[in-house]
């Protein structure tokens, strides 16, 4: 494997200086940050390589044994061979030690001027199974941290800009000779971030945003399920100092509905048929999401029989799709019966005498198999 040049790499001159170094590295670092390019894999060897070209520029020891004895020299020579920047977690972390957090992963609202993401949002929306049946539109109030107005979320006072941090010139950073080494650590004054703000928004106090709530509408597509959630890109919490937002994500519940259970785009129903009706036939009413329906049930309906009503269930998420509602025939037997109606039935059963009906026949012959 051909390396390049670790000065080739950062694109900069043999005797370049230390801001110069830094600068060049700052710039394909910025560029091709992971965070920045996810899933792309050349823009993360580019990262990886100038961020192993920096660590041994910027090390004024190892730069020397690099410039005399190439890759060698520091321990590089191939691949397996050098320092260890097989883990990306490395990288991140020099570039974060040199440029602290840009990406908002890590010290939270310390840099100024470079920006931190808002917090993502969750709202709890509980919606009727007819919402889930038409769609529905909806106005969530949500309270959240919004860009101040006053400064536009830069956290300074109008008219204002901040200064160069006089401390660490600019750089956010303070060398320290430790024995041997060179550290580096975010400087105190400016917090990092080489500047300081000196005049602070005064509706803000410097922080950039301020509370408020906001009313958002959502829409609920027809067909949406239990548990689901829909991403709001960039309707959460306002970023800090200039950061992007986060993102609101609506997670959906359905109340219960008294009559109808769910079962992915069916529902299912349990209707109760009076034995008479069942025996001899009848049509019933039946309900639906969109209302009564009439439903024939056939002469001689057993308890238990689903019905299938075609096309009454619920659609499927963006298709015309749509699911079946399964009506459950319960057969009701009257609890208290007249004086006459008993009549009736002990002539029903005269009439009847020993026949037998085919579901009580089938029993009568499982028990004779079971027990002789
Ligand atoms: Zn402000
Ligand atoms: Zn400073």
């Amino acid at each position: 494997m051909s390396r390049r040049d670790y000065y080739d790499v950062l694109g900069v001159s043999r005797d370049a200086d230390d801001s110069a170094l830094k600068k060049a590295y700052r710039k394909i670092a910025l560029d091709s940050h992971p965070d920045r390019n996810p899933g792309n894999k050349e823009a993360e060897d580019r990262f990886k390589e100038a961020s192993e070209a920096y660590a041994i520029l910027s090390d004024s020891e190892k730069r020397r044994a690099y410039d005399r004895f190439g890759f060698a020299g520091v321990g590089a020579g191939g691949p397996g061979a050098g320092p260890d920047f097989g883990d990306l977690g490395n990288f991140t972390d020099v570039f974060n030690d040199l440029f602290g957090d840009l990406f908002g992963q890590r010290g939270a609202g310390r840099r100024r001027g470079r920006g931190q993401r808002g917090a993502d949002l969750r709202y709890n929306l509980e919606i009727d199974l007819t919402d889930a049946l038409n769609g529905l539109e909806s106005k969530l109030r949500i309270p959240k941290m919004r860009p101040c107005k006053v400064c536009e979320g830069s956290g300074q006072k109008p008219g204002t800009s901040p200064e160069s941090c006089s401390r660490c010139r600019g750089t956010g950073q303070l060398m320290f000779q430790q024995g041997f080494f060179r550290i580096s650590r975010p400087c105190d004054e400016c917090g990092g971030a080489g500047e300081i703000v000196r005049h602070r928004c005064s509706e803000c106090r410097g922080a950039g945003r301020t509370e408020a709530s906001q009313t958002i509408s959502v829409t609920i597509p027809p067909g949406i399920e239990e548990g689901q959630r829909l991403r709001l890109a960039g309707e959460g919490e306002a970023g800090i100092a200039g950061g992007p937002p986060g993102d609101l994500y609506v997670v959906v519940s359905i109340r219960p509905h008294p009559l109808f259970e769910r079962d992915g785009m069916d529902l299912h129903c349990e209707v109760p048929v009076p034995f008479v009706q069942a025996a001899l036939g009848a049509e019933i009413e039946v309900p639906t999401l969109e209302g009564k329906v009439t439903l024939r049930v056939p002469e001689g309906t057993q308890s238990g029989t689903v019905m299938r009503l075609r096309g009454k269930g619920l659609p499927a998420l963006r298709s015309s799709a749509r699911g079946d509602q399964l009506v459950r025939i319960f057969v009701e037997v009257p609890t208290r019966i007249t004086d006459r109606q008993r009549e009736l039935l002990e002539q029903f059963a005269a009439e009847s005498g020993h026949e037998v009906s085919p579901q009580h026949k089938s029993f009568l012959d499982k028990l004779r198999d079971l027990f002789g």
